[in-house]
């Protein structure tokens, strides 16, 4: 088969690679693979060692996802679907790791790799239409286009505060865990960050350390995950309803298995929600959150109302004690019920019942800086620990794509476009960059609020057939149009507007991160919907998108 690159018009520079990608997780993979399929050449970076992006990354204690096992995974081979049997319904970071290695073994991957290699400039050239990619490790290589894959939570906040280079002890990101075995008998080890990874590494290690210090801010609204073993049994039934199910997760709002199935919040009596949430609380997943009603996301009252029956949870969890119920439950005056990633967990709460777990709220007095021997508050007050781990977030969205010297016409600087105003054209692509495709960007579901593989698979499979039809066309050049860029930018803010999220501080408007333009990251339209949009645009001969 003719590659893209053979079929160049002489005029444009003949770069050598069809496609340069980055990433190795879910979408890099993915992407990779598609390329290679289509008879594409392609050459793929990771910095990571080995494939796994987020789950070569996240190797912190008790690091789990929580889309089910059933979802959480590839559509392009039932037979790969049925090999694969996954032991639980949410699978810890290890056998995740495995999977996406024997997904990479399966399909011969890593000879397209470099590994341990950051990609750290990409330059577009106008004239040859080309990008020239140039990595940590001093390589340069030209391709006609630019795929990013590097995640949506993939740039962790890691320096967060003054003084962290002074620390005796180990200190550790979660999303920079070191893959030996940390001894934990003795320490006391202090958290900081009680977002999903952080409730994730203090369920776990509170029973392993001597001491446990809590850094809270932000309190969290959680719902106990239930995770039973699947059986192989279990599996062939689960691989039965494959191709139900792939067709499924590409139309639900969220792209999970489940979707708003229970009619208007106002429509019902206050009997009949309570046993609706009743209901979604015993599934033990993000089903009440994903799937009550829809209202939850838009009217205060159906807010106030859900998050008061998951307060009520809380409080029995925490056997009604004042104390912990202050610091841990947020108020109704924070913000409501899912405006906030809601974190599945497994005893969470409980971890605050031991005597070896001490909150340290930083509302009361912020953390100042690290000094030699731990952790000292603006008050003055010094929490002394043996480690430190920083369970800070990410840059989410933006913050992998930004961290790269990344050029397109006339040398423009998408860090400095982005630090203006976080733009997408529908987080495929970002006009003034052409050749640029883009997954798990802002202004897609695959920045936030999805089942990743499922929205990662759908841009993944937009831009290998996006890049065929170029190829069978001869087209050598693609850019999102200015009009088009704008058309989705204000229907995403009409909708992200009407949404409760928009008023809450979190990674979900990039205000974890100082000076990051405030905007919903995730596109909230639904995943359906937004698949329903891109194939338009593909149906359309990409209509909006300017080539030649
Ligand atoms: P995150 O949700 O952004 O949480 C960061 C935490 O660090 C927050 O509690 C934040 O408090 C705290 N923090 C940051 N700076 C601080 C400071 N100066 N002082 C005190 N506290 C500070 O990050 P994350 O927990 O890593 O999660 C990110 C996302 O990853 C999740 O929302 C989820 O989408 C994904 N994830 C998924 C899973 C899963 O599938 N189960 C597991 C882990 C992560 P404030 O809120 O007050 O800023």
């Amino acid at each position: 088969m003719a590659t893209a690159t053979q079929n160049a018009p002489a005029q444009t520079g003949t770069p050598q690679y069809d496609a340069v990608v980055i990433g190795a997780g879910v979408a890099g993979l993915y992407q990779t693979y598609r390329l290679n399929e289509a008879g594409f050449k392609v050459k793929s970076f990771e910095a990571g060692s080995n494939v796994g992006g987020t789950w070569y990354w996240n190797r912190y204690p008790g690091a789990r996802f929580d889309s089910e096992a059933e979802i959480y995974q590839y559509w392009f081979s039932k037979d790969m679907y049925a090999q694969w049997k996954p032991t639980e319904r949410f699978p810890a970071q290890p056998e995740t790791e495995q999977w996406l290695n024997h997904v990479a073994d399966l399909h011969d991957l890593r000879k397209h790799y470099t590994f341990s290699t950051r990609v750290t400039v990409a330059h577009y050239d106008e004239t040859k239409k080309l990008w020239t990619i140039s990595t940590d490790k001093g390589e340069t290589v030209t391709a006609r286009f630019f795929i990013s894959c590097a995640g949506m939570l993939s740039a962790p906040l890691e320096n967060r505060f003054p003084g962290q280079d002074t620390f005796k002890g180990r200190v550790f990101h979660t999303a920079r865990w070191p893959k030996e075995a940390i001894d934990w008998t003795g320490k006391t080890v202090g958290v900081v960050g009680t977002g999903a990874t952080g409730i994730q590494v203090i369920q776990t290690i509170a029973s392993k350390v001597t001491k446990l210090k809590a850094f809270v801010r932000t309190p969290q609204y959680v719902i106990p995950m239930n995770n039973p073993q699947y059986s192989e049994a279990d599996w062939d039934k689960k691989v039965e309803g494959f191709e139900d199910l792939k067709k499924r997760v590409q139309s639900t709002f969220s792209g999970f298995e489940y979707d708003f199935a229970n009619g208007s919040w106002h429509d019902k009596t206050p009997a009949e929600r309570r046993a609706i949430y009743e209901h979604y609380w015993k599934d033990g997943s993000l089903a009440l959150w994903l799937s009550a009603f829809p209202e939850v996301f838009t009217d205060e009252a159906a807010s106030a109302d859900i998050s008061e029956f998951v307060r009520e949870k809380m409080r029995e969890r925490l056997n009604n004690d004042p104390y912990l119920c202050e610091k841990l439950i947020p108020k109704p005056s924070d913000y409501g019920f899912g405006t906030h990633r809601v974190p599945l967990e497994s005893k969470y709460l409980e971890a605050y019942l031991r005597p070896n777990v001490e909150i340290v709220d930083c509302r009361e007095s912020a953390i100042e800086r690290v000094l030699p021997n731990g952790v000292q508050m603006k008050d003055g007050t010094v929490h002394e620990v043996d480690i430190l781990v920083l369970a800070t977030g990410f840059d989410a969205g933006s913050g992998a794509l930004s961290r790269i010297d990344v050029r397109g016409r006339g040398g423009r600087s998408l860090k400095e476009d982005w630090g203006k105003d976080i733009r997408t054209a529908m987080g495929v692509g970002v006009h003034g960059y052409p050749n640029l495709f883009t997954t798990a960007v802002p202004l897609a579901p695959s920045a936030a609020l999805c089942n990743m593989t499922t929205c990662l698979q759908q841009q993944v499979d937009w831009i290998s057939n996006c890049m065929i039809r170029l190829r069978d066309k001869g087209v050598t050049e693609i850019e999102p149009t200015k009009e088009f860029e704008d058309a989705w930018v204000q229907h995403h803010d009409e909708i992200a507007n009407a949404t409760l999220i928009v008023k809450t501080d979190s990674w979900y408007m990039g205000s974890n991160v100082e000076g990051k333009p405030r905007r919903l990251l995730s596109y909230c339209g639904g995943v359906g919907t937004y698949r329903g949009k891109c194939d338009e645009v593909a149906a359309k001969d990409y209509e909006g998108f300017a080539m030649s």
